[in-house]
């Protein structure tokens, strides 16, 4: 069985700084032709220098004749709308990231809510400047929210008011995890896309302790080996195995519609050992060298393996406008076993030393 992907694109990326950047950035090159990078470094990206220094880092490691690099700011009161004008119409970015305040990595400049961006979110609609929503609630009132639950609150508590007060602002549902986001994304499918990644459409939250054995066809849980395993806490975090099952059924769904709603983002996250291994170790699963089979396992499983095609190439290049503009890559994906590194810069992947089913080949 093979499969043709011609210009995959990860619609949420993070490329890092410094010689993290340099060492983790050349597996999201490999496998895709464009990648959306988040701007959740430090110090975040809210200005355009900020922005324009950024740039300059990433793309001296960039084959440009290969892989496109795309930016994005991050929402903050302090944008300024002149340099937002000037870098949009520069195509310098191509969206602009919320963060909840203190939700996940590098957040702590973000927002509760969207009450204090309201001109600039409303800037953003008259442009068609995308908004990327990190969909989650880390508290309420002061109170903290359920871990778990933090991502269906949000879908209740903000969004409905978001689209109503702005109904022509083109949103992007990062890494959606449950089936209130489900919901949300088809409910107001004209406005909005949602990405999902490999480790939400694969693992539910019974991975975060029992270890996952790679099977010939895709994997088992071995609860035998079971304790913490930190390579698979993410923000947002694993769900329920009937949240999962809510994602597998909303690819069918588009499928079976024809509808381009859901689309490839892989939230790639690297973190070095120290800081991942540790109490309070970081949050972020590192997917970028076997993304793509990560999500060939996915799909195989579903049973919508020639689905996943418009799903990496299609859904949100198109939403971006950069689906004629992306470097030409053709990558196939075979189902031929593939040995897994141990680690990489001292970060696991999924199934690190284990024999996976699929194997990803660059071929032009
Ligand atoms: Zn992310």
């Amino acid at each position: 069985m093979s499969i043709k992907l011609i210009n995959p694109f990860d619609a949420h990326a993070h490329f890092r700084q410094g010689e993290t950047l340099k060492n983790i950035l050349p597996y999201t090159m490999n496998q895709f032709s464009g990648a959306l990078g988040m701007p959740n470094i430090t110090p975040a990206i809210t200005s355009l220098i900020h922005l324009q220094d950024y740039m300059d880092e990433v793309l001296q490691y960039v084959d440009e004749d290969r892989f496109m690099p795309m930016f994005t700011f991050y929402l903050s009161p302090d944008l300024n709308l002149e340099e937002l004008e000037k870098a949009w119409e520069n195509l310098l970015f191509h969206g602009i990231k919320y963060y909840p305040k203190g939700g996940t990595t590098n957040s702590e400049n973000g927002e509760l809510g969207f009450e204090n961006v309201a001109h600039i979110l409303s800037f953003m609609q008259n442009r068609g400047i995308p908004l990327l929503v990190h969909g989650e609630c880390p508290e309420i009132d002061g109170e903290l929210v359920d871990d778990f639950e933090r991502e269906a609150r949000f879908y209740e508590y903000e969004m409905d008011a978001l689209v109503k007060h702005f109904p022509h602002l083109k949103i992007v549902l990062e890494h959606i995890t449950t089936r209130e986001a489900v919901n949300f994304a088809k409910a107001y499918s004209k406005q909005v896309k949602a990405t999902i990644t490999p480790q939400h459409l694969l693992f539910d939250r019974r991975s975060l302790f029992n270890y996952n054995e790679a099977t010939e066809s895709s994997y088992t849980l071995n609860t035998k080996k079971s304790g913490i395993m930190p390579d698979f806490v993410c923000r947002p975090l694993l769900k329920h195995q009937k949240d999962v099952e809510s994602l597998r059924n909303a690819l069918i769904w588009q499928v079976k519609h024809g509808k381009k709603v859901f689309g490839l983002g892989t939230d790639t996250a690297y973190h070095a050992p120290e800081k991942k291994y540790c109490e309070c170790g970081a949050c972020g699963v590192f997917t970028a060298p076997i993304a793509l089979e990560l999500y060939a396992m996915a799909f195989d499983q579903i049973g919508i393996i020639n689905h996943l095609s418009v799903f990496a190439c299609d859904v949100m290049p198109e939403f971006y406008s950069v689906k004629n503009s992306l470097p030409a890559k053709t990558v196939i994906l075979k189902k031929e076993p593939q040995q897994v590194k141990e680690s990489y810069y001292g970060a696991k992947t999924p199934f690190a030393g284990q024999v996976i089913p699929w194997t990803a080949t660059v071929v032009d």
